[in-house]
């Protein structure tokens, strides 16, 4: 018993005087640096001290830059949270714009660490990068102006009609599957001006990011119910587990903690209902 309290004690000493060693990623905030083994993903990005998060950069709600030059939302408030478990303070994340199609490959050859962009989990996806969470459930919807002149209601009514959405997402994909005319570009920012003109007859793409549009725009609405099931994931690198599962017990603790309800209050929640998450998947492939 002695011989373990003396050892817990020298580990306890040995980490107070890791802690005020200053190390890089001690924001003197607070901000305490936490141990992890060695190789990790974890260990480096905290001896780093920084750390490169992939989101979107145009999507009201869940990831936007305003005028304050960096991203705001609740994919970056849930990309806040993950970086403070790491010892790394919210000035040293470094914001990298991901659109639907670059996400996988951002994440392959290192452009970004981790990515929190309205991504849907999937086993396509899954091939070439892995993922946490999830941490939200969304589902596809549409977006049309109130005026709404081809009178669309549901995804039965896009069956030959022009619809926008965004190259490599999964609304892209269904609305090839269900007969509409898909019309792609890089980001959903690009949707909006085509729709207001009547180049297209509609948006579609997950419910909670057209929200955040016509919370912008009084003259456009989400119509219908959504259409798919959408849970966002948190990519990380192809079988980096260890990494993986640390990001799976930060959700968990920011679930229990309270921190994931006020990043939604803070953001996404000013004009979406507050839903429970859903409980994070540990898969194993
Ligand atoms: N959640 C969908 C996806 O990951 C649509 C939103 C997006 O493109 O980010 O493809």
């Amino acid at each position: 018993m002695k011989k373990g309290t003396l050892a817990f004690g020298a580990i306890a000493l040995a980490s107070a005087l890791v802690i005020s060693g200053c190390s890089a990623a001690d924001d003197g905030n607070g901000t305490e640096t936490p141990q992890f083994e060695e190789g990790t993903t974890m260990a480096k990005l905290a001896e780093q001290g920084s750390i490169k998060i992939g989101t979107k950069f145009d999507q009201p709600l869940f990831g936007e830059v305003g005028p304050s030059g960096t991203p705001e939302g609740f994919d970056v408030e849930i990309g806040k949270l993950i970086a403070k478990e790491l010892g790394i303070s919210a000035d040293k994340i470094q914001w990298v714009e991901t659109v639907s199609a670059n996400r996988e490959t951002f994440i392959q050859n290192g452009t970004t660490d981790i990515v929190i962009a309205t991504y849907t989990i999937n086993d396509k996806r899954k091939e070439s990068i892995s993922f946490a969470g999830p941490y939200y459930l969304a589902g596809q919807s549409i977006l049309t102006t109130k005026e709404n002149p081809a009178g669309i209601q549901s995804d039965a009514d896009l069956v030959g009609k022009q619809v926008c959405s965004v190259d490599g997402s999964t609304p892209a994909a269904k609305l090839a599957e269900i007969g509409a005319i898909p019309v792609l570009f890089k980001t959903y920012a690009e949707c909006i001006d085509p729709l207001k003109l009547g180049q297209v007859d509609a948006v579609s793409t997950d419910n909670v990011i057209l929200a955040g549009f016509a919370a912008k725009d009084d003259t456009l609405q989400v119509v219908g119910t959504p259409f798919t099931d959408e849970p966002y994931g948190i990519g990380v690198g192809h079988d980096d587990d260890a990494f993986r599962s640390f990001v799976n017990d930060v959700l968990e603790k920011i679930y229990a903690n309270g921190d994931y309800r006020a990043a939604w209050d803070a953001t996404a929640g000013k004009v979406l209902p507050y839903v429970n998450p859903p409980a994070v998947n540990r898969y194993s492939n």
